[in-house]
């Protein structure tokens, strides 16, 4: 369990990267962009200053900036269950026949990884624990599709992102 920072300096950064002054406004410009693991817990530091190993890279919907934040201060300040993302991507690599939670269908529907029909059974056998045969091999094909595709440990590597070099991006409205 990662320890929390200093919450303040992440507001701080936060609000700095906003549109709106205020966190209670501020925080409600940004969504889950995507999710990765480091190598080593420390690789990277969250906005807060502590180091972690769960990054959740946001973006601001107003002006397309990011943010890297750490899973559990995503979760705790920011309001977005990160967290049950992390959780159900570790149960799927131990079992792919498991139920994504709906956080990860959500996720995996926005990140384009699954269809919308893909989505919509994923959804409506969350609770169903005796599928049939060909759905048992539905949900599995599905479920290695969205882990081959959330590959944390690439998902990091691919962005590189420190929080010295973030540059505002062009305004995405
Ligand atoms: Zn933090």
């Amino acid at each position: 369990m990662e320890e929390l920072g200093d919450h303040k300096q992440l507001m701080r950064e936060i609000v700095a990267l906003s549109e709106a002054n205020t966190w209670e406004v501020a925080k409600h410009e940004w969504s889950l962009h995507e999710i990765g693991e480091c190598d080593e817990y420390g690789d990277e530091r969250c906005l807060c200053g502590h180091p972690i190993r769960e990054m959740c890279w946001l973006t601001n919907r107003l002006n397309g900036r990011r943010a890297l934040v750490g899973n559990h201060c995503v979760t705790k300040f920011l309001g977005i269950r990160s967290d049950l993302i992390f959780t159900c991507m570790k149960r799927l690599l131990d079992d792919s026949e498991k139920a994504m939670n709906a956080e990860t269908i959500e996720y995996a529907y926005e990140q384009g990884w699954i269809s919308v029909r893909e989505m919509e059974f994923s959804s409506d056998t969350l609770h169903k624990r005796n599928l049939s045969f060909k759905q048992a091999r539905w949900r599995r094909a599905i479920n290695e599709r969205v882990l081959s595709f959330a590959d944390l440990r690439r998902a990091s590597r691919r962005h590189e992102l420190r929080q010295s070099k973030l540059e505002p991006a062009a305004a995405a409205v």
